[in-house]
């Protein structure tokens, strides 16, 4: 190394000494910079730390002039210190001066400094100051000095974490590290949840930085890595990939890069400047953690990711900490951070204990937002490093009603929340209070209400919302939240669960809607340009009819005795309902030959999706015995927009007239055909939805269960018929007034609906 004393392990060990003085925390930081400067041989050497108001405050310097400590406040893109600050990588350079990003402060009287080296303090992703060393020559700083800088920043940023620093800051500038942050990501499921963090995988806690044996760090690092190596080829090799949720892809991706010769170099150079094993695997991991961040290419994003997984592997291996988070300290008002999370993770918490979450990743459509929608726990998603904003026990609020998060709230902020709570309460009491009436608008039309589900924590919700029954069973839940194909046993034993839950209310069963997005961790995957009309739901079915079959069988024996209604997903033309319903009767055929006792009655219908069967109407509505309108995937299809892609699933309104005029004639064929419709999407979960559904002439409506208060409410204020004839004027005016919304919203306030 040039021209360094001593090295960085010699810095290392003197840092280590001066940590555990019995100091102030000015006069550590002043230790610290005298040290660095002269184990670098830099004239200069200074600590920016990140404030709470995004500036950058001088906190120590060997070399610059000292008055300006606590003096000089950079804005966080000011200068070349800005720049390191905001891009989180180190900055290296011979000439600071001719750089365009610099900035002259003369109080400093750094002017006479021409090479600058400044390196970012990261934790967990975040950046909390910016480390510089300036030389007067013209030099640039090689690869082990930049290495060496990084590695004493990391110290530093566990200094700054501890809070030893906020004694130094005036009131409204203490260090950012614990500072207040509001974040806004999308709603994955609704409501207000106030609690403290639990982070889903724990951060490894590392006691020791620096290396006292550095042969013997550079053992346990080899160790490690062969340990982890042979861990992921066994993993591998067995087969069994699905276990623990993981694809093959993803451990072939941890493969390759455990055998990479660049990370496995990066890591054995952080351990040679003097770090523990552990210290070394999180040094690479924030500079991993920082790449990603600033990536915004998703496919190198999603290598980040894997590659920062396989870091925190090694590093449990190396502090020899478990996987699992301890269930047992969770606060009883928990909120969960993820990167990432599946289903089955969710359900593996005390549901009484959790109050929200936090993702990173997941979208609306996502199965873990299913499931945190099914357990009522307010979420939300796409949240940038969710799991490096907050520390395990900080406070912090989720808002699933606008998508935003704060942690560790202004005391304004969180009584404003703890007054929304309150508010929201009383108004779920009011809901509470219709439960026993009879769902009847106000001109004596009445409503059938029903409520979506899918897994066993949604059944209580059929009493506590004192709904009709359970208008759509979505099946696929059971499959996307195993580990393994559920067996007919499994299947059996959840569809009699559901129907005993639901006594004499009427449940209708959807057959698997997988596919497409709706993948099976351990099914084989099948690579689509557009999943969403790919194969998937019946076509799978149809095609692959020992899935279908097996589980009608389990529908029709726990339905042995009783009422049960079987739905299709995704039919598109009526000869596939034909195909669908014929297995239905032939399993029927086998039960009866198999003397198992049969269902009492059955009827079976289909989900309303594919924009093709509204020209098959006449001919469906002669076979079905029910229909129920599917207004997720017919909204998708009709206007030829994602559900799922944010940039466009917004772009058209769902109550707009090509909508309403095909909703419209779905129910009035119906009708003249005497056969039941229904409607399942989001639509009937909105109260202004809901209005327009009843308008249109729809009768029953199956929701969400938490939406079931708000719709019921509206619905008992509601004058039926009067919308009705509003409907019809509003569509056969001409064409012009594309959303009907606005229409909607007036006609509420005008007769004091609540919408
Ligand atoms: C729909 O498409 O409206 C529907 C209810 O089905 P899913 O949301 O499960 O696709
Ligand atoms: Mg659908």
């Amino acid at each position: 190394m040039r021209s360094t004393s001593g090295g960085p392990r010699v810095l290392l060990r003197r840092l280590r000494e001066t940590m555990a003085e019995q100091v102030s925390a000015q006069e550590r930081l002043d230790k610290i910079v005298v040290l660095i400067a002269a184990n670098m041989v830099a004239e200069v050497c200074s600590v920016y730390v990140l404030r709470v108001d995004n500036t950058l405050e001088l906190y120590a310097t060997e070399g610059l002039n000292r008055d300006a400590v606590h003096m000089t406040v950079l804005s966080a893109h000011e200068g070349l210190v800005g720049l390191v600050a905001s891009e989180a990588t180190p900055l290296n350079l011979s000439d600071a001066q001719s750089h365009p990003a610099f900035s002259y402060r003369p109080e400093t009287g750094e002017e006479i400094y021409h090479s600058f080296l400044g390196v970012p303090i990261l934790r967990a992703g975040n950046t909390l100051g910016v480390l510089v060393v300036q030389n007067r020559a013209k030099r640039t700083y090689v690869e082990e000095e930049v290495e060496a800088l990084q590695t004493t920043a990391m110290v530093l940023a566990e200094m700054i974490a501890s809070g030893e620093l906020a004694a130094l800051a005036q009131p409204g500038a203490e260090p950012a590290a614990r500072h207040s942050i509001h974040k806004t990501g999308t709603v994955l499921s609704d409501g207000i949840a106030l609690g403290h963090v639990v982070l889903h995988e724990p951060r490894v806690v590392i006691n020791n930085y620096i290396a006292e044996d550095l042969p013997k760090e550079i053992k346990r690092l080899d160790a490690a890595l062969v340990k982890l190596r042979a861990d992921l080829d066994r993993m591998l090799e067995r087969g069994d990939v699905a276990d623990g949720g993981e694809h093959r892809d993803v451990l072939e991706a941890y493969r390759m890069f455990a055998n990479d010769q660049g990370w496995s170099h990066k890591l054995h150079e952080a351990v040679a400047t003097g770090l523990t094993a552990e210290a070394a695997v999180e040094r690479v991991q924030s500079d991993t953690r920082a790449r990603m961040l600033r990536s915004t290419d998703p496919y190198l994003r999603e290598r980040l990711h894997d590659l920062e997984d396989l870091g925190y592997r090694l590093l449990r291996q190396l502090v020899g900490q478990d996987h699992a988070p301890s269930r047992e300290h969770m606060p009883d008002n928990a909120i969960l951070i993820a990167r990432a999370m599946g289903p089955a993770a969710l359900l593996d918490y005390d549901r009484k204990r959790l109050r929200g979450l936090v993702l990173e990743e997941g979208t609306a459509n996502s199965h873990v937002a299913i499931v945190a929608r099914a357990l009522g726990i307010p979420a939300v998603g796409e949240v940038p490093n969710a799991p490096g904003i907050a520390d395990p026990g900080d406070a912090i609020i989720v808002d699933g009603t606008s998508g935003s998060i704060y942690v560790r709230p202004s005391t304004e902020i969180e009584s404003a929340y703890a007054e929304r709570v309150r508010f929201r309460a009383r108004r779920q009491a009011q809901y509470g209070e219709l439960r026993n009436k009879a769902c009847v608008t106000k001109d004596g039309q009445p409503i059938e209400l029903m409520i979506n589900a899918g897994l066993v924590i949604d059944l209580p919700h059929i009493e506590d919302t004192g709904s009709a029954g359970i208008g759509l069973f979505r099946t696929e839940l059971q499959f996307m939240v195993s580990a393994s194909l559920p067996r007919s046993s499994d299947q059996l034993a959840l569809y009699r669960t559901v129907l005993d839950a639901a006594g004499n209310r009427p449940v209708t069963f959807r057959t698997l809607d997988i596919g497409g997005d709706k993948a099976l961790p351990y099914m084989e995957t099948v690579i689509e340009e557009n999943p969403a009309l790919g194969w998937r739901a019946i076509r799978l079915g149809l095609d692959r009819p020992g899935l279908l079959r097996g589980q009608i069988r389990a529908l029709l024996r726990a339905g042995g005795g009783r009422s049960l209604r079987i739905m299709f997903p995704m039919i598109s033309e009526v000869a596939e309902f034909d195909t669908a319903k014929a297995i239905v009767e032939r399993e029927l055929t086998y039960l009866r030959q198999h003397g198992h006792t049969l269902p009492a009655r059955v009827d079976v219908g289909t989900m309303l999706e594919v924009p093709a069967l509204l020209y098959q109407l006449d001919e469906l509505l002669s076979k079905v015995d029910f229909i129920s309108v599917g207004s997720n995937d017919l909204f998708q299809f009709l206007f030829a927009v994602d559900r799922g892609n944010a940039k466009v699933s917004e772009r058209f309104d769902t109550l707009s007239s090509p909508i309403m005029r095909a909703l419209r004639d779905i129910v009035s064929k119906a009708k003249a055909a005497k056969k039941s419709v229904s409607l399942c999407g989001e639509m009937a979960s909105k109260p202004i939805g809901a209005l327009a559904l009843i308008a249109l002439g729809y009768r029953s409506l199956s929701l969400s269960a938490t939406a079931h208060g708000p719709v019921k409410a509206m619905i008992l204020e509601l004058d039926a018929a009067k919308a009705e004839t509003k409907m019809a004027e509003w569509l056969a005016a001409p064409a012009g007034s594309f959303s009907m919304r606005q229409k909607l919203t007036e006609f509420a306030e005008s007769e004091g609906l609540a919408l």
